[in-house]
């Protein structure tokens, strides 16, 4: 991107080099888009001023591992290297599927991360990311979580006390709707707009007697009833592809484009998405 600089000379933007972090997503002004914030090493930069634009990503062919730093030819659960994905609770099977919480067994593979991070308030939540689905976060990752799945509407509906009642709700949930997100769809914008406090009234109805066994597993006031406002998020998107085509590091070291759109941890460019979430480690050049 040519960028006039004092002395009214072009110049080609400055490179910023570094390991990828996934975008920093926050709600924008009342009214206005969400900002998006691309992360390479201590760099910043700031996406929703490069809408349509080109971009250019290239990947150094190194990564490191966002736990220890130390370099990983392959990269484990989206950032982390062999050890620590061995190792560490947050890369367990049990953070997926929190209803498989080993911590009562004495298995957990770290107690104490566990106790800053599973035995804390969890919601239950709607979104509409590409239709109706329901998921699980840390009270303190709203509305990162939504944000990060390109969800347009969300819905905080309960709170629970440990991760893993948040897991055993959901299981719940998933008898009636979907906790998965159709990425293509979310891309395309192909997504409708939904009355999330009628579904969350039909939901709660419908599980009724599965809520109410699990209160009386964890007591009467573990899972509470959340009275909250639907929230929106519109997205900083020029125009939506027509057919998804995706950007890979691993097979094309090379990415660019011009920047079309920003959605979920995903780039839209001209010539393909790229979901900058999976590459997270990766050491790449941007301008
Ligand atoms: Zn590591």
């Amino acid at each position: 991107m040519p960028a006039v600089i004092e002395g009214g000379r072009i110049e080609a933007a400055p490179v910023v080099q570094g390991c990828l972090s996934k975008m920093a997503i926050a709600p924008g002004e009342p009214g206005g888009p969400v900002r998006y914030t691309l992360r390479a090493g201590e760099h910043r930069l700031d996406l929703n001023a490069r809408l349509g634009q080109p971009l250019e990503l290239n990947w150094t062919g190194a990564i490191a591992c966002t736990h220890c730093g130390r370099a990983t030819k392959k990269s484990f659960a989206q950032g982390y290297c062999y050890p620590c994905f061995k190792k560490l609770a947050q890369c367990d099977t049990c953070i997926v599927k929190p209803e498989t919480c080993h911590f009562d067994a004495g298995t957990c593979r770290e107690p104490e991360w566990a106790e800053r991070h599973c035995f804390q308030p969890h919601v239950i939540y709607l979104a509409n990311s590409s239709g109706l689905k329901v998921g699980i976060t840390r009270g303190t990752q709203v509305p990162t979580r939504w944000l990060d799945q390109g969800a347009i509407q969300a819905l905080p509906i309960l709170t629970v006390e440990t991760r893993q009642q948040s897991g055993l709700v959901e299981v719940l949930f998933k008898e009636e709707v979907a906790d998965r997100t159709n990425w293509r769809a979310m891309l395309k914008g192909e997504v409708e707009a939904l009355d999330l406090l009628a579904e969350r009234d039909r939901l709660l109805a419908r599980l009724d007697g599965g809520l109410g066994r699990l209160r009386e597993r964890f007591g009467v006031d573990t899972i509470r009833a959340l009275d909250e406002a639907p929230v929106t998020f519109d997205y900083p998107v020029l125009e939506f592809p027509r057919k998804i085509v995706s950007h890979n590091f691993d097979k094309q070291a090379r990415v660019s484009g011009t920047l079309l759109g920003l959605k979920g941890q995903y780039l839209i460019l001209d010539t393909g998405v790229i979901n900058l979430r999976k590459f997270t480690g990766y050491e790449v050049a941007v301008s």
